[in-house]
């Protein structure tokens, strides 16, 4: 039998040694599921509505301890860790109130005898495999309209969110979902590739660019449905009329909530030329104010770094930023270990040679750069191979929104930035990605729409 050692990122200890798969165990985990499923969408809705529902409720009634189980694996502050939970809950009542409205069948046409109908089936064998920045967030997005919709899920939770994902399924089966209808994966990418060779139907995968190009390449001679929710450099834009102080606290926030690894953190920063010195002030008095520390106290805001090579990227971004002639204004180094640690980082004077304009940071690390208005802003923004979320703050509407309409992003913020709301789709341009989660087209995007052409004889 295989195991997966999992470590606390915040002090470098073993937590677990959890029993891992392999090949054979994986395939032998999408048998059992191909011989569930059918049984799974032949349940009438409600009752498996009943089950997301007892599901919700068992987080409920366990979210300290869940939170706990996230901070100590992944080494998120445990206030986020509650955050993302409570926030879970939102997104569950979202999907129980609109799966039915989203996937019953139409009639679109009615006359003379003939009648046509759209029929949402579902997809059959899902395949999800996730992350662990949000574990519950980006694996919710996916198995919960998955099994709304009728369909079997085999659950690959991030390596670094395992004991997360193995809660997921013990309260998915406690609600009534079926062992085999819900099935958890456990190691690391081999099990994911092992995962790809099965008999599947879809592949919805969140992580980053490298691995969903990797899975693109392996299921594309499949033909299998295949979406990608992957990373980003998502830019914001400070205009001269914003209000510095909300934009610098909002923005500061963006950036390094959830210690920067977040996929729509904020990663670059562009600012007009007449307001930037005060910006940059108020930027860097906001992040003075961010507590490092042991992520489960109650008042630590910045926690550790999940991934330890996660580190040397941050250090090469900041060698490189610094010898291209980026100033230093706060951080900058490795935090002292034991765990995985980087001080809040900023830097000014920024261009876009540098990697750190360029490339996912994933972490507390950020550039400000300098604009001289609306047009240099745009072209900075959209000079970029991803295309996750943007933004920008004035108080003009008018402004901000014909700005925007022409920056290529999934989601666009104004006044507002590093924010998902379960009513809206959640997807990218470029490089983050292809399909969508969240609204109703992510609950349809679990199905198969079935043309139904049905004559009165
Ligand atoms: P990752 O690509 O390293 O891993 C993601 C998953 O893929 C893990 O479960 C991993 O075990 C698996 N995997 C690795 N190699 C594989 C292979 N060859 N075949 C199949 N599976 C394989 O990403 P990560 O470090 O877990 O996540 C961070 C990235 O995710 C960031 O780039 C972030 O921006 C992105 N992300 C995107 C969204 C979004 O909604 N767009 C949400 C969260 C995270």
């Amino acid at each position: 039998m295989n195991t997966l050692t999992v470590h606390n990122p915040a002090t470098g200890a073993q937590i677990a040694e959890l029993p891992a798969d392999d090949a054979a165990s994986v395939a032998a985990k999408a048998r059992r599921a191909r011989a569930a499923q059918p049984a799974w969408a032949a349940v009438p809705m409600a009752e498996r509505k009943a089950c997301i529902t007892r599901f919700r409720a068992g987080i409920v009634a366990e979210l300290d301890a869940l939170a706990a189980v996230m901070t100590r694996e992944t080494g998120k502050p445990l206030k986020m860790s509650r955050n993302e939970l409570n926030g879970l809950l939102g997104r569950i009542d979202f999907f129980l109130a609109e799966v039915g409205g989203a996937t019953g069948t139409q009639t679109v046409f009615n006359e003379g005898g003939m009648t046509e109908q759209i029929e949402h089936t579902p997809l059959g064998v899902v395949a999800n495999i996730s992350a662990w920045n949000y574990p519950w967030f980006v694996g919710g997005n996916v198995f919960i309209p998955a099994l709304l919709t009728g369909n079997a899920v085999l659950y690959k939770p991030s390596e670094y969110a395992a004991m997360s994902g193995l809660a997921m399924a013990r309260l998915l089966h406690a609600a009534g979902v079926p062992q085999d209808v819900f099935i958890p994966l456990i190691g690391g990418g081999a099990v994911g590739a092992a995962l790809m060779e099965q008999k599947i139907d879809g592949l919805f995968f969140t992580g980053s660019h490298a691995t969903g190009a990797k899975i693109a390449q392996a299921l594309g001679p499949r033909l299998v449905k295949l979406q990608l929710e992957l990373g980003g450099k998502d830019p914001t834009y400070v205009s001269e009329d914003a209000n510095v102080k909300n934009a610098a606290e909002s923005l500061a926030d963006g950036a390094m909530y959830n210690t920067g690894q977040s996929c729509c953190s904020v990663e670059r920063i562009y600012v007009h030329e007449k307001i930037y010195d005060a910006f940059v002030t108020a930027f860097l008095e906001t992040v003075k104010t961010f507590k490092t520390g042991d992520p489960m106290s109650e008042d630590t805001y910045i926690g550790a770094i999940t991934r330890a090579p996660q580190l040397d990227v941050l250090d090469a971004q900041v060698a490189d930023a610094k010898a291209k002639g980026a100033t230093l204004l706060a951080g900058g180094k490795r935090g002292a270990g034991p765990g995985n640690w980087y001080e809040p980082t900023v830097f000014g004077n920024v261009n876009h040679s540098m990697e750190l304009m360029r490339e996912e940071s994933f972490g507390p690390l950020i550039g400000i750069q300098k604009v001289s208005g609306d047009a240099e802003a745009v072209k900075l923004m959209n000079d970029t191979r991803y295309g996750l979320t943007a933004g920008m703050f004035t108080p003009d509407e008018a402004r901000a929104k014909a700005l925007l309409a022409q920056v290529s992003a999934g989601s666009v913020y104004w006044n507002c930035c590093d924010r998902v709301s379960p009513r809206l789709p959640w997807s990218g341009y470029g490089d983050s990605g292809v399909g969508l989660t969240l609204s109703t087209y992510g609950i349809q995007t679990f199905t198969r729409p079935k043309a139904w052409h049905l004559r009165q004889a």
